[in-house]
């Protein structure tokens, strides 16, 4: 039996079935690379699902990790020590803007902060948009706009309208002055890459600052850099969101979420209403911290920008029949393809060594970590034209 069937098998036993059978089990990473159970290599463009910032076992994340968990590894929420409040202080900086931090674990969670931030507005009433994914808790999942994914769990809470994403007439007419919030993404990640029209950030806060209604930004999968800018916000002219949630690229690899509120929303939370043991957290904080700051001393951005567009240019250079165009920012793009060959190509990938996914029936996602190379980004257009044809059924001629 090999190490890759063997720990499939272990699994099978062991956990419970959430995500289907896995993919691959994978054993060690190093920057953008990976290995499985057989020591088969593969270049890593799922990143944990935009997790990986840095790639795998950045020494800076290693390095800070090690030395917090060696000095101060957790303390309770009745105390308080340095690196929560070192990397409350990064962020509101990246922010550009006063404000304040709510520390947790996930994505999830910190909309669900957000969600109890819009609740103690008063108001009842919120609106999300089609397609989002804002998590699985019952309040996130309430957010989601997915209804695969709330039906087996319905009655989910709270008052929640949902409309389509990128409509700005459609939003107008759904948001009141009993509406606590709006929440949105920048670019909706889970639903396939889907980037709204110009204007459309802009316009909701233009149509939330009108009624008073809170404009939360879930930035868990766009930002920390993903998409070329510290928060994928900060390329839309002007836009100042109340709330902004964060999580996946934040923590380098360990769980860490943040709510990022400003102004009145930033004073809402009052002792007793929320919390959660592990939020701020010195270890994940210490990683965050690496993070942010690698991220900053590399000049990241940046080289996001450039090589998310070298990815750009080389895929829809390639001309090839089943790709249409590309779609995203920075390092969070989405290849639409000309047909729902989206999981032949994965799996055709993942045969030749590149890890991608394919979160719609006809879009591949690529989310390299943001360290990725120039090499390694024409690694992956060398192998790409291969892979395509393969998943286009044109590689099995003649066999
Ligand atoms: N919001 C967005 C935009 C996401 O992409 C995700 C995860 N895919 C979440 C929230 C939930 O994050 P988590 O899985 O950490 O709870």
């Amino acid at each position: 039996m090999t190490g890759n069937t063997e720990l499939t098998r272990r699994w099978q036993g062991s956990l419970m079935n959430n995500y289907g059978t896995p993919r691959l089990p994978l054993v060690r990473g190093e920057g953008a690379k990976v290995w499985d159970a057989d020591g088969k290599e593969y270049l890593d463009f799922v990143g944990g699902i935009a997790v990986n910032a840095l790639g795998h076992a950045h020494p800076a994340v290693v390095d800070a990790v090690s030395k917090q968990i060696a000095s101060l590894g957790h303390v309770s929420n009745l105390f308080v020590a340095e690196p929560p409040v070192a990397l409350a202080e990064r962020l509101l900086g990246l922010f550009g803007r006063p404000g304040k931090v709510f520390f947790c674990n996930s994505g999830a969670e910190a909309n669900e902060a957000a969600f109890k931030i819009g609740r103690l507005t008063g108001r009842s009433h919120m609106v999300a948009t089609d397609g989002g994914f804002h998590g699985r808790t019952m309040g996130s999942l309430a957010l989601t706009g997915q209804p695969g994914k709330q039906t087996p769990f319905l009655p989910l809470p709270g008052d929640v309208t949902h409309v389509p994403y990128g409509d700005v007439g459609a939003l107008r007419a759904a948001v009141t002055e009993d509406t606590a919030f709006v929440i949105i993404e920048p670019i909706q990640g889970e639903n396939g890459v889907v980037v709204p029209p110009a204007g459309y950030l802009k316009a909701a806060r233009e149509i939330t600052r009108a009624t008073g209604t809170l404009l939360v930004l879930d930035e868990v999968q766009t930002g920390i850099g993903r998409c070329g800018h510290w928060f994928e916000h900060q390329a839309h002219d002007g836009v100042e969101p109340d709330v902004v949630t964060l999580a996946k690229g934040l923590g380098g690899g360990l769980p860490l979420g943040a709510t990022v509120a400003f102004g009145e929303a930033a004073e809402l939370f009052a002792p007793g209403h929320h919390g959660t043991t592990f939020g701020g957290n010195p270890v994940a904080c210490a990683a965050g911290l690496a993070v942010l700051d690698t991220l900053a001393a590399d000049a990241a951005l940046d080289h996001v920008k450039s090589v998310g567009e070298r990815l750009r240019q080389g895929i829809e250079g390639l001309g090839h029949p089943l790709v249409s165009h590309v779609r995203g920012a920075g390092l969070l793009l989405g290849i639409v393809l000309t047909g729902p060959l989206a999981p032949q190509v994965q799996q055709a990938a993942q045969d030749a060594g590149l890890l991608v996914n394919a979160p719609a029936p006809d879009v591949v996602r690529i989310m390299p970590p943001l360290v990725l190379t120039d090499a390694e980004a024409d690694a992956f257009l060398q192998a790409l034209p291969g892979v395509l044809d393969e998943a286009n059924g044109q590689g099995r001629t003649g066999e």
